[in-house]
């Protein structure tokens, strides 16, 4: 029988793009540990020099940190050339970029009665703008990174996709429909690519983490005055069988599991890893 382990990961290329945020940056360091050389992309060039600097004096494993933006072809595709030209393939993508933010979320969960002279506060005040910046940095901001690296891994024969999804893939939170749909257009995409990809031996997946503490919820999940809990926080923790957030390094075994060989017969699927969140009917 053979010998299970991570070990086929060793060496392997991949570029995880918001690869300087807060589970970007979990991730690429898990993805180190296994020896699996990483090419940290984010708009955030500071951020992304940074964590390859620390990656590499941490680990003694290459890290490269790039500026590159996932709404631009351009960017991307000028990194590719360099990585090709000077490590000859990619072998993995993690389209890690993403994330909500304040113009695309409504102040009210639900219209009732009352809050009829006050409808702007919810689906009718939103601006289509705010709207499409969400959408478009989760849903095109996976699409472009994946049609600029997977055409190289569809020539050879090899690679791995990795999207991040979320809960919001399988039901939509309140106040959040541009996020909600755009995670759930990743899900569907997650499968449709996964399809088309399968018989030139390139494998498409996503994981949906939980609730996790970062930069892009901290403002709907903790008061800025207080740090405590707000009443959604509240909510979360309380439909969570767990109990806690979830740490940023509870991604990397599902991750790492999902780059290698030990999942080579799985294409298209999407792992919660959200401390019983998505099977709770929270009663
Ligand atoms: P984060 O804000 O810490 O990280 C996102 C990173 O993406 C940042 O470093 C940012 O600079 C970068 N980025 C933003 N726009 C970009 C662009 N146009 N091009 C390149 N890089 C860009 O947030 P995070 O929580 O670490 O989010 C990582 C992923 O996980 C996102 O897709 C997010 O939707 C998803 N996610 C997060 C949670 C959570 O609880 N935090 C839950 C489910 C899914």
């Amino acid at each position: 029988m053979e010998q299970l382990s991570f070990v086929d990961l060793k060496d392997k290329i991949c570029v995880i793009t918001g690869g300087g945020g807060v589970l970007g940056s979990s991730i690429a360091r898990g993805l180190a540990s296994a020896g699996v050389v990483t090419v940290i992309l984010d708009i955030n060039e500071e951020a992304a020099s940074r964590l390859a600097e620390e990656i590499r004096s941490e680990t003694g494993v290459d890290a490269f940190g790039y500026k590159a933006d996932v709404l631009d072809r351009g960017s991307l595709e000028a990194v590719r050339e360099k990585i090709l030209r000077e490590a000859g393939r990619v072998d993995i993508l993690i389209n890690g970029a993403g994330g909500n933010s304040p113009s695309a979320t409504t102040r009210l969960e639900q219209i009732t009665e009352e809050d009829l002279n006050r409808m702007d506060e919810g689906f009718f005040g939103l601006e289509l703008d705010g709207f499409r910046k969400v959408f478009d940095l989760n849903f095109t901001g996976t699409l472009l990174p994946t049609l600029v690296f997977t055409r190289e891994m569809a020539t050879r024969q090899s690679g791995v996709v990795l999207n991040i999804s979320s809960m919001n893939a399988f039901r939509p939170l309140t106040k959040i429909p541009a996020y909600s749909a755009a995670k759930a257009s990743i899900n569907n995409f997650t499968q449709w690519l996964a399809v088309h990809l399968a018989k030139v031996g390139v494998r498409v997946n996503a994981i949906a983490p939980g609730f996790f503490l970062t930069s892009q919820n901290r403002f709907l999940l903790l008061d800025e005055k207080t740090g405590k809990l707000t009443p959604r926080g509240e909510k979360i923790i309380a439909s969570t069988p767990m109990g806690v957030f979830g740490d940023p390094d509870d991604l990397n075994g599902t991750v790492l599991y999902l780059l290698s060989d030990m999942s080579r017969f799985i294409t298209g699927i999407c792992i919660p890893v959200d401390g019983g969140y998505s099977a709770y009917g929270g009663v």
